[in-house]
C-alpha cells in the first residue's frame, strides 16, 4: 500500500453553519494521512458538504455533485463523498437520485469520516463500497465539544463560533427544525475555551453563529433571551479578540440587556444580524414568527437609540402564501422605515414537512421575483445614501487581503465576513489581520474606498 497522503478537496456549501460542520470534518483528517487540496481535479476524493435548507440551494449542491461524478468518470477523481444537511434531510433516496456516489456522511461529529475516506482511496482492507452500494456513515452523535481543535476554512484571522445547534421555533416556512433538531445550547466554559484557543491561533473576529443565537443558554437554564448576554461577557474578556459579531439573532428573543451589552462591552461588535423575514403582521402571523412588526419597530429603535452608528443586517422572505400586494406594500413601508444597512431578500420556497406547505394564496414566481428586485432596488438607494454619509469619516478597517502595492480589502466592524460589503483599502503598511484607521475618500456600490490615515 502507498505511503503517499491522501489528496482531499472539499467543497463547502451553505450557510456558515455549515461551513463550522466542513471545519469539525477536516478537524477529523489532522492525524493523517491525509492532505488538502483546493482543486478537485487531480485529487484522490472530494467531499461535497451540501445545503438542503430550500429548493435553489439543494439543486446547488445536487449539480455540484454530479459535477464532481463526472470528473470521477473521467478519471480525474477517485471517489466522491457526500455529507451535510442534504442527506441529513433525504437519506437513502439520495444514493438512487446520485448514482456513482461512494459515500454519504451524515450530520455528526465526522468521526468515521478518516476510515470512509481511506476506503475509498483503496488504502484500507475493507472494500471501498459494500454489496449494497453506497457507505451510508457519519460518526457519533455531534456533542458540545464536537467543534473543538477544527480545521479553519475561513482567513485565519477570522471565524465562527458555533453557540448552539438547532431549533425550537417552527416557523412555518422553515425547514431547518426537521433537519438540524431542536436547540442544543453548548455550555459557556466550552465556548470560552473554543475561544480562547481560536484566539491562540491567530483569530481576532468571532462571528456567533447558531440557529437562533439570542435564545442561547434557554436549555441550560438561562431566562429565555438572557443568557446570550451572559455569554457575551464572558467572550469579551478573551485576550486578543477584538470583534465579536452577533448572527442569526430573532426579535422574539432579543433582549433590553443585550442592547446595553452591545453598546457597553467593548470587543463586542456594533452589529447585529437579525434576520426579520417580513414588515406585515398577517404575513409575520401566518410564518409563525411570534414577533409583530411593533415589536421589531422597538428594538430597532432601541438599538439606534443606545448604540451610536450601530449596523443592522436583516434577511426578508417575499412571495410566502397569503402576501397580497397591499401587504407587500406594507413591507415596502416598513424597510423604508427601519432602514436596515444590510439585508438579504429571498423568494419563498415551498417546502416538503413544514407546516406552510399546503397553505393557500400561493403568490406567482414571476411576482415574488419581481417583489424580490424591489426590495433589492429599495436597499440599494438605502445602501448608497448611508455610503455616502460616511465620506470624510475616519473607520477602523480590519484588512483581510493586503497587495504588495499598497492596496488592500478590509471590513469596518459594521461588515461581516464573507457576508456584507468591503472597504477598498490604499496606504502602508497593510497586513492581513491587523486593524487601521480608514479614512473614508468615495463609494464603490456597496463598497466603501478609503485611505490608511
Ligand atoms: S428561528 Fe425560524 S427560521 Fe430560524 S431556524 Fe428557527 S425555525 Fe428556522
Amino acid at each position: 500500500m502507498s505511503d503517499a497522503p491522501i489528496t482531499i478537496s472539499l467543497i463547502s456549501l451553505g450557510c456558515p453553519k455549515n461551513l463550522v460542520d466542513s471545519e469539525v470534518l477536516i478537524g477529523r483528517l489532522w492525524d493523517g494521512p491525509f492532505d488538502m487540496s483546493s482543486e478537485p481535479a487531480g485529487s484522490d476524493v472530494v467531499v461535497v458538504n451540501t445545503c438542503g435548507f430550500i429548493g435553489p440551494a439543494r439543486d446547488e449542491s445536487i449539480e455540484t455533485v454530479e459535477e464532481m461524478l463526472r470528473l470521477k468518470e473521467r478519471g480525474d477523481v477517485k471517489g466522491v463523498v457526500v455529507a451535510g444537511c442534504l442527506v441529513a434531510r433525504l437519506g437513502a433516496p439520495l444514493a438512487e437520485r446520485l448514482p456513482g456516489v461512494d459515500a454519504f456522511l451524515d450530520l455528526s461529529d465526522y468521526s468515521d469520516a478518516p476510515d470512509v475516506l481511506r476506503r475509498i482511496a483503496g488504502r484500507a482492507s475493507s472494500p471501498a463500497r459494500s454489496e449494497a452500494g453506497a457507505i451510508f456513515a457519519g460518526g457519533a452523535e455531534k456533542t458540545a465539544e464536537s467543534d473543538l481543535g477544527r480545521g479553519i476554512l475561513t482567513l485565519p484571522h477570522t471565524a465562527y463560533l458555533r453557540i448552539s445547534e438547532g431549533c425550537d421555533r417552527k416557523c412555518s416556512f422553515c425547514a431547518i427544525p426537521l433537519i438540524r433538531g431542536t436547540q442544543r445550547s453548548k455550555p459557556l466554559e466550552i465556548l470560552v475555551e473554543e475561544a480562547a484557543q481560536l484566539a491562540g491561533l491567530g483569530v481576532r473576529e468571532l462571528s456567533l453563529v447558531g440557529e437562533e443565537t439570542t435564545a442561547w443558554g434557554s436549555d441550560l437554564g438561562y431566562a429565555y433571551g438572557e443568557g446570550i448576554t451572559e455569554l457575551l461577557g464572558a467572550l469579551d474578556d478573551i485576550e486578543g479578540i477584538d470583534w465579536i459579531r452577533l448572527l442569526y439573532a430573532h426579535p422574539g428573543s432579543f433582549r433590553p440587556s443585550l442592547v446595553e451589552a452591545i453598546r457597553d462591552l467593548e470587543s463586542v461588535a456594533k452589529y447585529v444580524d437579525m434576520p426579520v423575514q417580513h414588515g406585515d403582521d398577517e404575513v409575520l402571523k401566518a410564518m409563525k414568527r411570534g414577533t409583530p412588526v411593533e415589536r421589531i419597530r422597538g428594538i430597532v429603535r432601541d438599538l439606534r437609540a443606545a448604540v451610536p452608528f450601530v449596523t443592522l443586517r436583516t434577511t426578508i422572505l417575499v412571495g410566502f402564501p397569503g402576501e397580497t400586494d397591499e401587504r407587500f406594500e406594507n413591507l415596502m413601508a416598513f424597510l423604508e422605515e427601519a432602514r436596515f444597512d444590510r439585508l438579504g431578500c429571498f423568494v419563498y420556497s415551498r417546502e416538503e414537512g413544514t407546516s406552510s406547505y399546503g397553505l393557500e394564496g400561493a403568490v406567482p414566481t414571476e411576482v415574488a421575483e419581481e417583489r424580490r428586485d424591489r426590495v433589492m432596488t429599495l436597499q440599494q438607494r438605502i445602501a448608497r445614501e448611508r455610503n455616502e454619509a460616511l465620506v470624510g469619516y475616519e473607520l477602523d478597517v480590519m484588512v483581510d487581503v493586503a497587495g504588495d502595492d499598497g492596496t488592500g480589502l478590509g471590513r469596518t466592524e459594521g461588515d461581516a465576513p464573507q457576508i456584507d460589503s468591503a472597504v477598498h483599502l490604499t496606504g502602508e503598511g497593510l497586513a492581513p489581520g491587523s486593524i487601521v484607521v480608514g479614512r473614508v475618500t468615495g463609494t464603490a456600490g456597496y463598497d466603501l474606498e478609503a485611505t490608511v490615515a
